[in-house]
């Protein structure tokens, strides 16, 4: 495995004038964004990118932005991340029960007051759905599988910076199998990591990293995920080279979604995961934030892969 992948650290572009008019109409809630056509038409280009690295044998799956509120609470999520997670409600109960809730609103009254939890939350990455259909189909055979998934994301971390939205987009290449077979994906992306910044013509650096665990014991996790080298980020220089922003993860799960979901390899052991996550919001920021607003002007060969 080849970590230590690093361009000379660069200076941090200035960033464009005028960018977050030319991207985002705002919508009055910090971090969610309407996206202009100049914006989508990068994410498309990107996502077409992400696709021709698509490995052969690699099943596509595409998930909506909610997904199994129990699915998500035995992943662990709670106690992981519950300051992050969003939770559809819904005014529950006989017409008039729902009528007078909703009602309350015209005297100035608090309907959310009448909320209560549905059946799902709001998904915060897009991989934990696939977990649980790939223990539903038996035990794992030789060679592993691969997914590609894709999701609309929510997280509750409401920020004013370009690169820090609640509702954004995340699409993953997903392995389950032995430790050795997910071992040399996530060793072979991370060995792309180099050629993949390259093509989009971003100045970056590949470094271990931990998740925002919650709280203090999350700190410990924290501790442990980074002595175990279990999280690796690509990190692009935007606001600065000190506060790098982390545009690609490339996660090692060992076996723990394995055990959660009774996912078995040929041997009978629980099956080990790893899944290599895109920031499309961030990596498209990143493009415009690098190489200016006018992608006419954007390098030739950025240009080429992005298919312009
Ligand atoms: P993670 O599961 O935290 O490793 O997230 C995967 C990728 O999603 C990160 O590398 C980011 O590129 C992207 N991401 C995470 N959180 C946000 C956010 N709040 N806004 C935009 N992109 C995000
Ligand atoms: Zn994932």
């Amino acid at each position: 495995m080849t970590v230590a992948i690093r361009t000379p650290v660069a200076e941090a572009p200035s960033k464009p004038d005028g960018i977050a008019d030319a991207l985002f109409h705002p919508t009055g809630v910090d971090g969610v964004y309407a996206r202009t056509h100049l914006y989508e038409d990068v994410i498309e280009r990107l996502t077409s990118w992400i696709s021709s690295k698509r490995e052969p044998g690699t099943e596509v799956l595409r998930f909506p932005p909610v997904m199994s509120r129990k699915d998500l609470e035995r992943h662990g999520y709670l106690k992981s991340f519950p300051n992050l997670l969003g939770c559809v409600c819904a005014l529950h109960g006989t017409e008039s029960e729902i009528r007078s809730a909703a009602d309350s609103h015209e005297s100035g009254g608090d309907w959310t007051a009448s909320l209560s939890a549905a059946d799902l939350v709001l998904s915060p990455a897009a991989c934990y759905p696939v977990y649980p259909i790939a223990a539903s189909r038996g035990p794992v055979a030789p060679g592993g599988l691969v997914f590609d998934v894709a999701s609309d994301c929510f997280r509750h971390e409401p920020s004013k910076d370009l690169d820090r939205f609640q509702s954004f987009r995340m699409r993953e290449y997903v392995c389950i199998g032995t430790g050795e077979e997910v071992t040399a994906f996530r060793d072979r992306w991370l060995d792309q990591a180099a050629s993949l910044a390259g093509e989009l013509g971003l100045t970056f650096d590949v470094k271990p990293a931990s998740d925002p665990f919650f709280g203090r014991t999350g700190q410990v996790m924290a501790v442990s995920q980074l002595q175990q080298a279990l999280k690796f980020e690509m990190l692009i220089p935007l606001h600065s080279t000190e506060k790098p922003t982390a545009c690609m993860s490339f996660n090692y799960h060992r076996e723990h979604f394995g055990e959660t979901w009774d996912i078995i390899d040929q041997t009978g052991a629980p099956a080990h995961t790893a899944c290599v996550a895109f920031g499309m919001d961030r990596l498209a920021v990143a493009l415009f934030w690098t190489h200016g607003l006018d992608v006419d002007r954007w390098p030739a060969a950025v240009r080429d892969v992005l298919k312009f």
